[in-house]
Formats: structure tokens, sequence, C-alpha cells
């Protein structure tokens, strides 16, 4: 088997034994799972793009976002969790120092550690160039941070934040840069925890910075990589969801399958009405497209189509997802309501997923951009004789 395939299976492995009966109590204990998560680094499912040598699978990008389609089998929020983490273990295994890398590395692949990503400010999601947060570089050459983030995934519980930050009174983006945070920082706090129901394990909270001081080494991305960095970890971000929803339209179609399959109706069963077939057919076809969009945008990732088609790939497949959870639910009439059937929280999920890391109207506002520099390329258009000679 090759590394890949047994990465699937390990992914589709957790999935079914650690995620999938577990899920339910996890949100009514409204706490991150960390047994879960440590058992995720021991079986190699979270250091995906990380050399071999520090512990990390090796794997190209377009071959470890598919480990999300597995998990999200089971459960859409959990599995952006860990590709967050996977960008941050990414990012430090490519580009932090030596010095940072040495200390971190190795305990965030083996899942002893966490990370994540705060970009987002209370001010600030779709338009991150309206940041607040500041990084003073000191004569010693470490830098004292200030500032708020927002929507801080895996907060409070991540040991280590990677946050973009302004180095100066300038406007717009050059002068951003990515510094590591870790959680024990001085100056480093939360707000209270979101409440979100369908997901209440995630927690999510503002994070204040106040004054807190890190070192030169934990510099990961310098000034003037800030924002691309973060619009690099962004795209990975947004095909690891497509990748996510995939297993989540995977769960809302074979839970209709099974339902309707056994639900006797009209002298037949359900799933023999043409109607049912017809809606099913869809959501089927639909999964069968989001799988080749977001494994053409992971394959392309790096490259100059990279972003486009991370922006179509998130926004066809959540919306897709959406769509799904709610047809199949229609399919179940009213049984598709209760809790039993997993099909209400998928919905709840997939409109969470429509929004994370980029909504859908941004994806249209990336797509629109292209198109618009797309126009500029072509020939002038002939209009017709007659037409506005007046
Ligand atoms: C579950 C969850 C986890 C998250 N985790 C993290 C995390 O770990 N780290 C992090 O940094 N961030 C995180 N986020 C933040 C997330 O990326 C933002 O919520 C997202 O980018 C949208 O920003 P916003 O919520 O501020 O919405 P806003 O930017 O306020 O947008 C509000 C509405 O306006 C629309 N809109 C915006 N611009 C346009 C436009 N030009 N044209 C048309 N409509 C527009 C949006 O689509 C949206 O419908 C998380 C969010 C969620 C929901």
């Amino acid at each position: 088997m090759s590394n890949l395939n047994s990465i699937l299976e390990v992914a589709n492995q957790h999935a079914m034994n650690v995620i999938k009966p577990n899920v339910d109590q996890w949100v009514e204990q409204v706490k991150w799972p960390l047994d879960a998560s440590q058992k995720a680094g021991e079986v190699g499912l979270l250091g995906l793009y990380c050399p071999e040598e520090l512990g990390g699978q090796g794997l190209s990008l377009g071959e470890g976002i598919q480990v999300y389609e597995q998990l999200g089998l089971a459960d859409g929020a959990y599995a952006f969790a860990l590709s967050m983490h996977n960008i941050c273990s990414y990012a430090i295994c490519g580009y932090a120092t030596d010095e940072f890398k040495g200390e971190w590395a190795r305990d965030l692949i083996a899942g002893k550690k966490l990370a994540n990503f705060a970009l987002t400010e209370p001010q600030s999601g779709s338009d991150p160039v309206n940041m607040y947060t500041t990084a003073k570089e000191n004569s010693d050459g470490t830098y004292t941070l200030n500032g708020a983030k927002a929507w801080v995934s895996l907060a409070d519980v991540a040991d280590v934040y990677l946050v973009v930050a302004k180095t100066s009174e300038q406007k717009g983006h050059k002068d951003m840069a990515m510094f590591a945070i870790p959680k024990n920082s001085k100056g480093l706090s939360f707000g209270p925890m979101y409440q979100t129901p369908s997901y209440s394990f995630l927690p999510m909270s503002e994070m204040y910075i106040e004054n807190v001081t890190i070192p030169k080494e934990n510099i990961i991305l310098p000034v003037g990589m800030g924002l691309q960095g973060s619009l690099m970890a962004i795209d990975i971000a947004r095909v690891s969801i497509a990748s996510g929803c995939c297993g989540l339209m995977q769960t809302a179609l074979d839970t209709a399958l099974r339902y309707a399959r056994d639900r006797k109706m009209f002298s037949k069963t359900n799933l023999q009405l043409d109607g049912i077939q017809w809606m099913l057919g869809e959501v089927d076809t639909n999964l069968e497209l989001s799988r080749l969009i977001y494994k053409k945008a992971a394959n392309a990732l790096g490259t100059p189509e990279g972003s486009l088609l991370a922006a179509k790939a998130k926004l066809f497949v959540p919306d897709a997802a959406l769509k799904a959870a709610n047809v199949c639910t229609q399919v179940l009439g009213g049984m598709g309501l209760l809790k039993e059937y997993g099909l209400d929280r998928l919905s709840r999920l997939a409109q969470m997923l429509k929004i994370v890391d980029g909504t859908t109207e941004i994806q249209r506002v990336v797509i629109g951009r292209a198109l618009q520099k797309r126009a500029e390329s072509l020939e002038p258009i002939t209009i017709p004789k007659g037409f506005g000679e007046k």
C-alpha cells in the first residue's frame, strides 16, 4: 500500500472508531477531545505535510488534503480543526527558524502539542487588511505584540498560535509578519468561549494580546510576507474544507439511502419513488463534482492557478454540502429532524463550513476579479451594425 493509501485508511479508522462513536458526547461535554487529537498525532494525522525525518508523513498538499474527506465522514468541525493544525505544522516545518522548529515541530507532529492560526480580528474577517494587532521590534531583536484576535479555534487549548500582525503605522499589508505566540506567554489571554450548539467541543473565542514579548526566533514569516503567507494558508484551508465537506455529503447521502431503502409507502419503498431518486441522484452528482474540484484544486496549490481553484472549490463544495444535508433531511420526512440521524447537525456544520476561511461571497469576489482580468485580455467585441449608432 502506498503511503497515501495507508494514511487514508488510518484516517478512515480514526473517523469510524474515535470520532463517530464519541462526537455526540463531545458536543454535550463542550470540551475539546484532547485524547482523540493525541491519538490522531500518534497515528500520523498531525504532520501530513511535514518531512518524515521529523516524524511527518511527507505528503504533498494534493495527497494530504484527501485525509479530511475521511475525517469529514464522521465530523466536519473536528476535521476542520485538524486541518488548521496541519497547516500550522506545515508552516513551521517549512518556514520557522531552526531554533523554533527544533523546539516545536516534533511535538506538534506527534500530537503532544496543538497549534492554530489567528488572523481574524473583531473588526475584520473578510477584510483582513483592516488589522489592528501590532508587533513592535525592540532594540534586542525581540518583538512586543498588542491587539486582539477573534474566532480563534482551539482557543486556550492549542499550545501555540500563529498570529499575523502589523509592524508599522503604514497602511496596507506590506508591513505584516507572522509570529508564533506560545499559549503560556505572559500577556496572552482568552475571552469567554463562543456558544456554538452543534460543534460546541471546538473551543473558539477572542484572544487578547497585551504586551506579549516573543524572541526573534518566533518569527514564522518576515515583514512583508505575513499576509501573503496567510493567504496561502487560507487557500490550503479552503481546499481542506471542501475535502471535509465531501465526507459530510457522503454521510448525509448514505443515511438517506439507508432510510429510504427500508421505508415502506404506496406499496413500495421510499427509494423506489422517482422523485426521491431524483433528489438523491442530484446529491450524488454534486458529490462527484465536489470530489473532482477539490482534488484538482489541491493538486494546483502553490501554482498560479491555485488560489482561483481553491476559491472555486470553496464556493461550490460547502454550498453543495449544505444543500445535500437539507435534501437528505427532506428525504427522511419528519424523522430527518431527529437527533439520532444526525442530519440536522450536518446542515449546521455545512453552514459553518460555508463561512469559515472565506465566506461563499468572498469566493465569488475572488472569481469575479479573475474574470475581470480575463476580460481585459480579450479582443474587443464587435457590436452588430445598427446598435448604439445614435
Ligand atoms: C467555526 C469558525 C472557526 C473559525 N476559526 C478561525 C481561526 O481559527 N482563525 C481565524 O483567524 N479565523 C477563524 N474564523 C473566522 C472566519 O475565517 C471568518 O468568520 C470569516 O472569514 C468571515 O468573516 P466574518 O465572520 O468577520 O464576516 P464578515 O467579514 O463580517 O462578513 C459578513 C457578511 O458580509 C459578506 N461579505 C463580506 N465581504 C463581501 C463582499 N465584498 N461582497 C459581498 N458580501 C460580502 C460575507 O460573505 C458575510 O456574509 C472562524 C470562523 C468560524 C465560523
